[in-house]
This record gives C-alpha cells, structure tokens and sequence, in this order.
C-alpha cells in the first residue's frame, strides 16, 4: 500500500467553501455568527480524522525485534479504540478492534499494532475491507504464521439515521494462516479474548 495522496487535492479555501454549501444545504445560515469558525474548524477536524491517508501502514510495521527467545504463542492486542467513518454517509463507526498474531521470527511493538489499525481507520471505510487491510498488512510485513483481526463497531449511519437501531454493532474478523486453518488455534485466541480484562481489574 502506498501512500495515497488524493489526486487534485482542493485548497483549504476551497473545503471550507464546500462546507458553508453544506451548511446552507440543512437551512443554515453560514454567515451567522455561530457558524464563522465552523468551515476552518470543520477543516481542521479533517485532517485529523484523516490523516491516515498520509500514513504507510506496512512502513509503520518495519521495526521488528527478532531477539524474541523462540516465542512461539499468540500476541493480541485486545480492545484497541477504533474510530472511522463510514464512506457511505460519512459519519463515525465507533468500536474496537482486537489484533492478535502468531510470530514467525519477528515480533514488533505493540504500539506499532494499534497505529496500523488507526492508519487505516483514519480514512473513509466500510468495516470489511478495514477489518481485511489491517490482516493482510501485518500477513504481508511480519510473515507470521498467523493472523487474527476482530472488529466490533456501531455504525452512526445505522443508529442516529434510516433505521436508527442504536446498540447494534457489526462484528467482522479476518482469520489468515494458522487463526483459519487450525481450530485448535483459533479457540485459544477466543478463549483469551474471553478472559476478564487484567487492565480493567487492576484499574
Ligand atoms: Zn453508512
């Protein structure tokens, strides 16, 4: 994956202008006082919820440690906040994501796991291919023998509009190489997805 710089991307100027149409298209009135900082504020939000197009996932997984005294179990990363937004409706999927794989030689920082998961998310996404990018990044950089992505989100174009069903949540996982193929793998990783939450007992 490369990075993905927009083709012809507008000025500043030009997206705040877009947002004071939107402002006039619900019935506002731009111009209000209220509303004067909201197009430079709304841009700003932006690049933030953005930014992952101006990230590389699969160079952020580069830094591995190979020194790992042959650790041959599973690593998860459980619980990790997930904040995207929806390239149907362009309103936020909130929920969490649990990343777990099974080393080969190399493990990286776990940090590293949760910042893959934000470059992604950071875009415009539906949960699937989010839920597959994030799998077959850590697949492609780490060659582990395998790898597991759980996503569980609810979706604000499902629960604050159309059918407004709050509380659902989509749960979607991709499972590559022993997570697919081994069921005795993949039961472990559920059972330890399972287990009480250490940080929320010691907190
Ligand atoms: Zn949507």
């Amino acid at each position: 994956m490369t990075k993905t710089a927009a083709p012809l991307r507008p000025s500043r100027e030009e997206a705040e202008e877009a947002i004071k149409v939107l402002l006039r298209w619900a019935g506002e009135d731009p111009n209000r006082e209220g509303l004067l900082d909201t197009p430079s504020r709304v841009a700003r939000s932006y690049e933030e919820f953005y930014e992952g197009y101006a990230i590389n996932p699969e160079e952020l997984l580069e830094r591995t440690f190979s020194e790992v005294d042959d650790y041959d179990e599973i690593v998860l990363l459980r619980d990790i906040r997930l904040e995207s937004h929806c390239e149907h409706h362009m309103v936020p999927i909130i929920g969490r994501a649990h990343v777990a794989y099974l080393p080969r030689k190399r493990v990286v920082g776990i940090s590293k796991l949760a910042r893959v998961v934000d470059a992604y998310a950071r875009r415009f996404q539906i949960q699937e291919r989010l839920t597959a990018q994030i799998a077959n990044t850590i697949d492609k950089v780490l060659e582990p023998h395998g790898v597991a992505v759980i996503i569980e989100a609810g979706h604000q174009c499902m629960t604050t509009r159309g059918v407004h069903r709050p509380g659902v949540s989509m749960v979607t996982s991709r499972m590559l190489g022993v997570f697919r193929d081994n069921s005795d793998t993949r039961r472990e990783l559920m059972s330890m997805l399972n287990r009480p939450n250490i940080g929320e007992l010691s907190a």
